[in-house]
């Protein structure tokens, strides 16, 4: 635990800067990720130092697909989360928080130290270096809610010239952005692109997503963009238009990841994504002029490779995280001398 960094206080109350929720956060109290507390007036960061998960992993998994391909990530999650996706895949570490400590700074405290593991970040560094990762990855449960702590491996990362990498729901405020200046991309769940989606299935507002998706881009990030496609409640064909012409305004270089939905937390009632509805998507999202629409959790599909967009041949080949990437190092295809887009040194 420790001292918030993006707060504002006065006499009256606690503002929380870290999420475009915003929270004003009571004494005793924590915000809607139940992890940032209000304690004797002051606003801490209960899970500064403390872990829930660990992993090395290839990039390709957060999925990065044009990030340092072929490289590991060492990948670091908390608990809570900002959102309460219905479908949420790590509701474990994501919602398992709010029921149990249902805003109350002091639970919330005791379940983080019985279930967590300590680490700092000099110690988080070492242990990435003696893997073999090139990033560390933010990941697993929502990063923007633990943004001080992931700024102090960061800063870590910097100094072994390791980079970073936050994968997020994109409900960063303009504050954190700018604070977590050490990030070198982010790929953003854009989960639906209507208000009723994000309001009633996610728990919070379309427009601040997009905003940060722009913020970012407008920052010189490097992003990819994920969409889990829900039968029936995220993949009509109108939606999908509007959502990848919304990407595609902002640049048609961006990467998305059109991925496959399994039943999950408290949506075990709709069936896997089926394959003709990603397809379809990928369409969609190609005559919206993207130059670079994936498949995700459906290995072996020839939408997993990444053609290049001038001469249209295989320039990284992948089959699930086993990649073979013919990019030279400046990221240009070897037939026709095109540079692809992307972070590849
Ligand atoms: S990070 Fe947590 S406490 Fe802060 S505004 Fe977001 S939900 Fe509220």
């Amino acid at each position: 635990m420790k001292k918030a960094y993006l707060y504002n206080k006065d006499s009256q109350s606690i503002k929380c800067l870290a999420c475009k929720h915003y929270c004003i956060i009571k004494e005793g109290k924590t915000g809607i990720c139940h992890v940032r507390a209000n304690m004797d007036n002051d606003l801490f960061l209960l899970t500064h130092g403390l872990i829930a998960a660990e992993h090395l992993d290839p990039i390709e998994k957060k999925p990065f697909y044009h990030f340092l391909p072929s490289t590991t990530a060492y990948s670091l999650g908390t608990f809570g989360c900002n959102f309460r996706c219905l479908f949420c895949q790590n509701w474990q570490l994501s919602q398992v928080i709010k029921k149990l400590s249902n805003f109350d700074a002091s639970k919330a405290l005791n379940f983080l130290r019985t279930y967590s593991k300590e680490i700092d970040a000099k110690e988080a560094i070492k242990k990435a270096i003696h893997l073999g990762a090139k990033t560390i990855a933010y990941t697993y449960n929502e990063p923007t809610i633990w943004a001080e702590f992931v700024k102090d491996i960061a800063k870590q990362a910097k100094k072994h010239k390791l980079k970073n990498v936050m994968i997020s729901s994109g409900y960063e405020s303009n504050e954190t952005i700018e604070y977590l200046e050490e990030i070198d991309a982010y790929n953003i769940d854009l989960k639906g692109f209507t208000d009723e989606f994000y309001i009633n299935v996610v728990g919070a507002k379309l427009e601040n997503v997009l905003d940060t998706i722009e913020t970012l881009h407008k920052r010189g990030k490097w992003i990819e963009i994920t969409t889990l496609l829900i039968p029936g409640k995220n993949d009509n064909k109108q939606e999908l238009k509007d959502l990848t012409a919304f990407i595609a305004g902002i640049s048609e270089d961006i990467p998305w990841h059109v991925s496959r939905f399994h039943p999950d937390y408290l949506m075990q009632d709709v069936e896997p994504t089926p394959i003709s509805t990603l397809e379809r998507a990928i369409s969609i999202g190609e005559e919206a002029g993207l130059n670079y629409v994936y498949i995700g959790n459906v290995v072996g599909h020839e939408k997993e490779h990444t053609y290049c967009p001038c001469c249209q041949n295989v320039v990284i080949k992948r089959q699930g995280y086993l990649v073979e990437n013919y990019l030279d190092e400046k990221g240009k295809c070897p037939y026709c001398s095109c540079k692809l887009a992307g972070v590849w040194e």
